[in-house]
């Protein structure tokens, strides 16, 4: 990497999506620093389900088993008139449900956004990221062949340069604002308030385990928090109009009463740790790339919290920006393959921010809505560069079309096929013996003798048709090839270097 900047890539943003982006950044091998405002990773406690395609992202950051002791299976989302009764009516089904066996290694869990930040830091910091906290970015400056941060830390102002910069400064990015970038979208009318408390609900519950539930007779969400040997909870309602200007901190008598009305508890006497008020929208941004600044996660799009989505979607992002900037900073691809993030990312999120908004205008408990997209293709059904309308495929039936995630496999000792990916470089998976190679892919030899007795139809059916697949370094199809002399020029085709 050129040592002609501070560091390559600048991430203005340490919450759930900048960290994201540094740890895959820096398993790049990209020099790589995120600057925070804040003195510690997110405390309120947002973001909660991981999608299945989110998982397989932090396995490859070797964290998966980090994930699952830190969060819990996910024990669904019901439906009740109080929490005290019959609670059988699912929203969402529990995780463990959600019927990815076959389609992948991992499967969707369940884990706090305050709970899962320190562990991306963590993993970002073991690449080699450096994570600044309590340093706000004042500005940026675009140069001709970089940028130019204003960094405030302890009352010191420093510049730093960087040859890229990610802006994951969250909803109300001033980054974007600065750039003269707008929003598309639609405004979501009302206020919600979210409150952290902890009380013993074990009365209500009687042994039964949930993670979320809407309490019909208060109108109310109810949020397990932590994991099941820690429960805090937090609740969720709309604003009254009598709520309205009024400090959030003066509303814990009402808040008090709607969930002892929620619970079904009379005497319930909770101790609130936290209250929020939040307002949403559905927005996208008009463009997701300014010369070297790059928007991702709430930055780039906003969407109600309804399907758990927004933070997975910023994470996605940053996967897809970090191999595309890694590939130019080496000097393996062309500046044209900048505008190839904007042109995959974005019509997938518009259609992730549209289905957030049709979730979000169902009633509680409404079963499946006029042109909803179920859970498991929106994470695994991803399609870049596909035609309008067709951003989504059924995962269960891949097309392998370039641009597809590479779908998932178990190999004869049991591992994954995408155990087997690279996570720098491409990887030219062949059915046969290997013959020539190229520098910049590992080649695998792996045929439908390999995969599990059992899946072998199934590698018939995927990537059986031709001698071999090249998958990029991010995990998505890049091209099947007949001839191991054909895999150059579809790296060249991939990178955008003809
Ligand atoms: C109630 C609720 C429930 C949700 N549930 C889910 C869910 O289940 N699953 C899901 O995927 N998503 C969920 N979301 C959405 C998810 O929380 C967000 O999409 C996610 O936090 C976005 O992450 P981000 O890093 O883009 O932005 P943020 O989390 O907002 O982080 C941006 C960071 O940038 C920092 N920053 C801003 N400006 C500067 C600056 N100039 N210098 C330095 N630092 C700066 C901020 O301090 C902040 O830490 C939920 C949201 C809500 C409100």
């Amino acid at each position: 990497m050129s040592e002609s900047t501070d560091t390559d890539v600048i991430v203005v943003g340490g919450g759930l999506v900048g960290l994201a982006a540094a740890a895959f950044l820096a398993q790049h091998g990209v020099r790589t620093t995120v600057f925070e405002k804040h003195p510690t990773t997110s405390i309120h406690p947002k973001a909660r389900l991981v999608t299945v395609r989110s998982m397989e992202l932090y396995r490859s950051l070797g964290i998966e088993e980090e994930i699952r002791a830190a969060g819990d299976q996910g024990n669904g989302f019901v439906i009740g008139q109080t929490l005290s009764d019959d609670l059988s009516t699912w929203i969402a089904p529990p995780a463990e449900d959600v019927e990815s066996g076959n389609l992948s290694p991992t499967s969707p869990y369940s884990c706090d956004q305050q709970v899962l930040e320190p562990l991306v830091l963590n993993a970002a910091r073991r690449f080699g990221a450096e994570v600044e906290f309590d340093s706000a970015v004042l500005g940026l400056a675009e140069r001709a062949d970089h940028v130019e941060a204003t960094v405030r830390h302890a009352g010191q102002e420093r510049i730093v340069s960087a040859q890229f910069v990610i802006a994951a400064d969250g909803a109300g990015s001033a980054i974007r604002r600065h750039l003269g970038i707008s929003m598309s979208g639609t405004e979501v009318p009302g206020r919600s308030v979210s409150a952290v408390f902890r009380a013993d609900l074990s009365p209500a519950l009687r042994g039964r385990f949930v993670d979320a539930v809407f309490c019909r007779a208060a109108s109310t969400f109810l949020f397990a928090r932590g994991n099941s040997g820690d429960r805090r909870w937090q609740m969720g309602t709309y604003v009254r109009p009598d709520w309205e200007g009024r400090p959030t901190e003066d509303l814990t008598d009402e808040l008090s009463g709607l969930l002892r009305q929620a619970t079904g508890l009379s005497d319930l006497e909770p101790d609130f740790d936290d209250v929020a008020t939040w307002s949403t929208g559905a927005f996208v941004a008009d463009r997701f790339r300014s010369g070297r600044i790059v928007l991702a996660g709430d930055a780039a799009h906003i969407m109600p919290p309804y399907g758990g989505m927004g933070g997975n979607t910023g994470v996605h992002d940053a996967h897809d920006a970090a191999w595309i900037l890694a590939a130019v900073i080496r000097g393996d691809a062309s500046h044209r393959l900048l505008d190839t993030y904007e042109r995959e990312r974005r019509p997938i999120d518009q259609v992730i921010v549209d289905q957030a908004l049709l979730r979000s205008r169902k009633s509680p408990g409404q079963k499946e809505a006029s042109g909803e997209i179920d859970a498991l293709t929106l994470a695994l059904g991803q399609r870049y560069g596909a035609p309008p309308g067709e951003e989504f495929e059924d995962p269960h039936e891949p097309s392998m079309a370039d641009g597809t995630r590479a779908p998932h496999l178990t190999w004869r000792d049991g591992r994954s096929v995408h155990d087997l990916l690279s996570r720098r470089q491409f990887t030219a998976i062949v059915d046969g013996p290997i013959t020539r190679t190229d520098s910049r892919a590992e080649f695998v030899a792996l045929g439908r003798g390999d995969v599990a007795t059992g899946q072998r139809d199934l590698w018939a059916n995927t990537y059986g048709r031709a001698v071999g697949h090249l998958v990029r370094p991010d995990g998505v199809l890049a091209g099947e090839f007949e001839a191991l002399d054909d895999v150059p020029g579809l790296i060249d085709r991939a990178l955008h270097i003809r």
